[in-house]
C-alpha cells in the first residue's frame, strides 16, 4: 500500500459524489498539484468540468473519453459498446496511474461501472495496487463494491435527503452538469 496517498470513495444515492471529487481537484490545483480525472460513464450532455479542465491546466487534466464512448444512462446501444468503452477507460486509468505524473487521479463513476459489471471489482483492486507512492485515488459512483470499500482509507456515502428531481425539476447547467 502506497504511503501518503489515500484511496477515497464517494458513493451513495444522494447528489454530490462527482462534485466532491471536483472540489478536491480545485483545492489541489491551488497547491499546484497535478490532478487527472477519467470518466467511466457519461451522459450525452456537455459537462462544465470538461471546459474547467482547460482553465485549470496544466494542474487539472480531464481525460476525454475515447471515440465512440456512449453514455449508458440515456443510451440504447448494445451492451458490448459499453463494455468496450469501460475497458478502454480501465486501460487509460492503468496507464495514467502507473505513469505517476499526477498527485490525484479521479476515476469518475468507476463504482457504477463495476455495479453494471462492465468491469470487475478485481480490476479496481488492481488499479489501487498499481498506484505509485504518494498518489491519491478517488473513486466515485453509487454502489461501491464492498471489497473496494474494505481497502479504502476514506469512504463517504452521500445520502439523499431531498432532490429537486423528485419534484420534476430538471438538471441545471452549472449545478448538475
Ligand atoms: P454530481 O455530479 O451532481 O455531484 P453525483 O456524482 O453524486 O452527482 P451521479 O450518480 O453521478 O451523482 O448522477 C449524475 C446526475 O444525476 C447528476 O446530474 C446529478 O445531479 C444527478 N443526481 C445525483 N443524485 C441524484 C438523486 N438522488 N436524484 C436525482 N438525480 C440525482
Ligand atoms: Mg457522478
Amino acid at each position: 500500500m502506497a504511503a501518503d496517498g489515500l484511496v477515497i470513495v464517494y458513493t451513495g444515492g444522494g447528489k454530490g459524489k462527482t462534485t466532491a471529487a471536483l472540489g478536491m481537484a480545485l483545492r489541489a490545483a491551488g497547491h499546484k498539484k497535478r490532478v487527472c480525472m477519467i470518466q467511466f460513464i457519461k451522459g450525452s450532455w456537455h459537462y462544465g468540468e470538461l471546459d474547467s479542465a482547460g482553465l485549470l491546466a496544466p494542474y487539472f487534466e480531464m481525460q476525454a473519453s475515447g471515440e465512440g464512448f456512449v453514455g449508458i444512462i440515456d443510451d440504447t446501444s448494445d451492451r458490448s459498446v459499453h463494455v468496450k468503452a469501460a475497458q478502454e477507460s480501465l486501460r487509460k486509468s492503468h496507464d495514467t496511474i502507473v505513469s505517476g505524473k499526477h498527485d490525484i487521479v479521479i476515476l469518475d463513476e468507476i463504482n457504477y461501472a463495476v455495479k453494471l459489471e462492465l468491469i470487475g471489482a478485481d480490476d479496481v483492486l488492481r488499479l489501487i495496487g498499481a498506484r505509485p507512492e504518494g498518489m491519491t485515488l478517488v473513486l466515485t459512483g453509487n454502489h461501491a463494491d464492498p471489497q473496494v470499500v474494505e481497502v479504502a482509507d476514506l469512504v463517504t456515502e452521500m445520502r439523499e435527503v431531498k432532490h429537486p428531481f423528485k419534484r420534476g425539476i430538471k438538471a441545471k447547467k452549472g449545478i448538475d452538469f
